[in-house]
């Protein structure tokens, strides 16, 4: 994909994102979701509602507007559509969202705890602890108003949602994808090593050095 996507080409882009949620293991059954901004347009699009990662295709993949209500589909929009529309209505540098409760990130998120910046993965990707937000129902505005409460105090594209479970954000779907994938990598390893003692934390000096590098250099 080159320059600014198309409505089918961010379609066809988020129904095949949806199934590096599987490949990691990231998501059961339905409970995952990933969207993306439409370029230029009050639109996002994302997961329909309750459609198994196999079955979905860029035909299923629903459009809505930024409030969350039902452009362009046949099937209704995910149980999570408010929260990422919340999102890209306060950050309008977000251009995709992702949403698992994949298995080790949660954990933390069900003992309210940020993941400690003990590895050079964590400062480079998420420039720091990795925040915890706070706990809030489905329904309102709620989830939506405490990721981007808790993304704006933070140089992370995550948030653990207090007793739920991460939100991922970045410039495009399939950078909230890799966050997400990364999230999981850390928050198991971190695991780890918090059962047989407490991890160093990485000087602040030395996380910015390595947030700076990564975020500007790294990479093709
Ligand atoms: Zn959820």
């Amino acid at each position: 994909m080159s320059g600014v996507p198309t409505l089918e080409e961010l379609r066809h882009e988020v129904a095949l994102l949806h199934r590096e949620l599987t490949r990691y293991g990231l998501v059961s059954w339905t409970a995952g979701n990933v969207s993306a901004r439409v370029p230029g347009e009050d639109l996002m699009v994302i997961k329909p509602s309750g459609v198994s990662y196999d079955e979905l295709s860029a035909e299923s993949i629903v459009v809505c507007d930024l409030h969350g209500a039902l452009v362009e589909g046949d099937l209704r929009p995910s149980s999570d559509t408010a929260a990422h529309a919340y999102v890209y209505r306060h950050l309008p540098e977000v251009g995709g969202v992702a949403h698992t409760h994949s298995p080790y990130a949660t954990a933390w998120a069900a003992r309210g705890e940020p993941i400690p910046c003990v590895l050079t993965m964590i400062a480079d990707e998420f420039g720091g602890d990795i925040p915890v937000g706070p706990f809030a129902l489905i329904g309102d505005d709620s989830i939506g108003q405490g990721i981007v409460e808790t993304l704006r105090g933070s140089r992370s594209p995550a948030v653990l949602m207090r007793n739920h479970g991460p939100f991922t954000v970045g410039p495009d779907a399939r950078a909230a994808v890799k966050a997400a994938v990364l999230l999981e990598d850390v928050a198991r390893t971190v695991h780890f090593a918090h059962q047989l003692g407490t991890p160093d934390t990485i000087d602040k000096q030395h996380v910015d050095h390595l947030y700076a590098r990564y975020q500007n250099v790294y990479g093709q």
